[in-house]
């Protein structure tokens, strides 16, 4: 599928060097729309919406937070937070207006192994965008991995 003009200027903002280093593609070359559509898939197939796990995930960072770089336990203490951050801000690749603090979010199990490390951003791209990153991106967050920590901790 060629892309529009459009999706052309957003898939330049997602490749390396543009506002990451990295940027939010990996090695992915599949247009954005079906990016956004398979994972999607994955989390209908499931019964939830994009909007509720990227919304668990902002509830997450939020908590973190608030810890001040300490560590937050959350949801009777199946997992802590906490947030790691770094200065200044990266605007969202797809153009929305919103600005994202840089910042490292670890969440870990009640026996301190690490289940998820994310940025606020991926939580924005989630909620706002359906987007979880291309296959091969380092933030690019599985879905079915998302998934299962959202039943672990909310025992929905
Ligand atoms: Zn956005």
């Amino acid at each position: 599928m060629k892309e529009n003009p459009a999706e052309q200027i957003i898939r330049d903002r997602l490749e390396p060097g543009q506002l990451s280093v990295e940027g939010f593609l990996g090695n992915d070359k599949r247009p954005i729309a079906d990016i956004i559509a398979a994972d999607t898939g994955v989390v209908e197939a499931a019964e939830l919406t994009v909007k509720q796990l990227g919304e668990f995930l902002e509830k997450l960072h939020v908590t973190a937070d608030g810890g001040w770089e300490g560590r937050v336990p959350m949801y009777d203490g199946k997992i802590s937070v906490r947030s790691d951050e770094t200065l200044g801000q990266i605007p969202c690749p797809f153009a929305c207006g919103t600005s994202c603090h840089k910042a490292v979010i670890t969440v870990k199990n009640a026996d301190g192994e690490n289940l998820l490390i994310f940025t606020p951003l991926a939580a924005h791209l989630i909620s706002t965008h359906g987007f979880f990153e291309g296959k091969g991106s380092p933030c690019r967050i599985e879905p079915k991995e998302l998934i299962k920590l959202f039943h672990h901790c909310t025992g929905e």
